[in-house]
């Protein structure tokens, strides 16, 4: 799951246009992944005791491998199983959340993704979900081209759950190139949980979602009336 915290900065209330410059170009040949959670925070952990912070890792760095290939530039938030804040921290899941924010910010990716794994309390709920900022026309392509890339890992008919703008996931909030969160299943649901901690499964999903997002590169470079600038 994703930490809900509202947490205002100067400037950051709105994702509109902001005005011309080189420094607001994107890298349309860096994507940024995220593995959500770590180290002390193992984010939702399964009925089988799986840990999501396993999981989103395994998934990014199969999705890294898939981008490189394709000469993407890929940056990762992290590559171990560590959160990303420091030990003296007041407040260490808003330093390790502003952390995450501040690669991408300082990445100006094309894209970033970050990797969750879903929980809910009723036990038949499933399926994956892909997460935007309510304002960004490119976070809503991206998220629609990512839940499509879940019809070749479900199969079409299974990947019901439909995109959903948020305004106040810390990620989508405090940054300003296109973001997305990929919620890839629900760790309460028992078959689910047993997929999502297999290594095949894994790989459809890491394999798919780098189609995706490749994908989504594509489209995004073709689209009129978005000339890549931050804000969007
Ligand atoms: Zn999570």
């Amino acid at each position: 799951m994703v930490v809900m915290i509202y947490f205002v900065m100067e400037g950051y209330e709105e994702k509109t246009i902001a005005s011309i410059s080189s420094k607001n170009l994107l890298d349309t040949k860096t994507v940024v992944l995220d593995a959500g959670h770590g180290g002390n925070d193992a984010g939702k952990i399964g009925v089988h005791n799986e840990l999501e912070k396993d999981i989103n890792l395994t998934i990014v760095k199969i999705i890294k491998k898939e981008l490189e290939a394709k000469n993407i530039h890929v940056i990762l938030t992290r590559d171990t199983d560590k959160a990303l804040y420091s030990e003296g921290a007041s407040n260490k899941k808003i330093e390790d959340l502003s952390k995450r924010c501040k690669i991408i910010e300082e990445a100006k990716p094309i894209l970033a993704v970050s990797i969750h794994q879903n929980s809910y309390h009723e036990d038949n709920v499933c399926g994956p979900q892909v997460f935007y900022y309510k304002s960004s026309k490119q976070g809503k392509l991206a998220a629609q081209i990512l839940q499509e890339s879940f019809n070749d890992v479900v199969g079409k008919e299974k990947n019901s759950r439909k995109i959903k703008s948020n305004d106040n996931y810390y990620l989508l909030l405090h940054t300003k190139a296109p973001v997305v969160i990929c919620e890839c299943g629900f760790l309460s649901n028992n078959e689910e949980a047993t997929k999502l901690s297999t290594s095949e499964y894994q790989q459809k999903i890491g394999i798919n979602l780098a189609k995706g997002i490749l994908n989504y590169i594509k489209e995004n470079k073709c689209l009129k009336n978005i000339d890549n600038r931050f804000y969007l």
